[in-house]
């Protein structure tokens, strides 16, 4: 299971808020390939909610080690 490492506020204000700059091209920590194989993606949000980010658990094609990418 996975941790509990963010807080999970409903915070949605559609103010002048900064961008997000969501992670398009993670890079592995060990070598830096920015090639992975998701071998499980979980649904963050629940079903029909406006949160439809995703937490993909992957590996590095290169050296196999293993990350967690959200995608939003
Ligand atoms: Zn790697």
């Amino acid at each position: 299971m996975s941790r509990q490492d963010a807080t999970d506020d409903q915070d949605d204000s559609q103010d002048d808020s900064p961008v997000y700059l969501t992670l398009t091209r993670p890079r592995c920590p060990d070598c830096g390939c920015p090639e992975f194989h998701a071998y499980r993606t979980v649904k963050n949000g629940m079903e029909g909610s406006d949160d439809d980010s995703k937490t993909r658990y992957s590996y590095c094609l290169k050296c196999k080690r293993r990350v967690v990418i959200v995608v939003e």
